[in-house]
């Protein structure tokens, strides 16, 4: 297209939040889980150079088919399946905010049907879906995003029982969900500036 090569702003703030916080989400998953999630994220997003250019579904194509070649564990596939949902959402409209709902509520459709996790199972599910509710009532995106962290920080008083983290029971109290954490980074991404 005739955006090929121009910066994606929104995109790269989400890349460089990540790539930038490796260290961080390995924590977390060490605490809460089998401690590969930081590993799991750096092989999916390292390798983008920043900024990222590309249109919004170049480059959420781009993300989904790294997080599905290239990172292993649940996250691979769940994160694969949120970016190849939004990608294609993006093929069908230029309203951005139309996309986002689109995909976001797609994608949250299908990783229930992959992984049968609810809102309060502590998954990216409990950031994804109160995200979902915001963008399906029309709230701005800032509302949106902020939606997200709150559904992210929420996993903080629950205990895993899908993914590897549930084998850890108890111990996940006290810890963000670090699939979680990362959605509601890339709500945060689509309003900074
Ligand atoms: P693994 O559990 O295989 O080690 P990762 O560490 O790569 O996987 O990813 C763990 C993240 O995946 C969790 O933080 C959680 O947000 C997400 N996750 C795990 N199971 C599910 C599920 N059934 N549905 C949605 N997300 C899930
Ligand atoms: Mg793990
Ligand atoms: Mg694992």
């Amino acid at each position: 297209s005739a955006d090929d090569g121009a910066e994606n702003e929104w995109l790269t703030r989400f890349v460089r939040h990540v790539q930038e916080s490796i260290d961080d989400l390995t924590e977390l998953d060490q605490k809460a889980g089998d401690g590969d999630f930081g590993t799991n994220m750096e092989a999916a997003l390292s390798h983008f150079s920043l900024p990222v250019r590309g249109t919004d579904s170049q480059v959420l194509n781009a993300i989904s088919t790294s997080y599905l070649v290239r990172s292993g564990g649940t996250s691979g596939v769940i994160f694969g399946v949120l970016f190849r949902e939004l990608a294609n959402a993006f093929t069908e409209t230029d309203d951005v905010e139309a996309a986002i709902r689109e995909g976001s509520s797609h994608a949250l459709a299908e990783i229930q049907d992959l992984g049968g996790a609810q809102v309060g199972d502590n998954t990216m599910v409990d950031a994804l879906s109160p995200a979902v509710d915001a963008l399906e009532n029309g709230d701005s995106l800032a509302d949106v995003a902020q939606k997200a962290a709150d559904g992210a920080e929420s996993t903080r008083d629950t205990t895993a029982t899908k993914g590897r983290a549930s084998y850890v029971g108890e111990n996940a109290r006290g810890v963000v969900d670090p699939g979680a954490l990362v959605v509601s980074w890339l709500y945060q991404a689509l309003t900074d500036d």
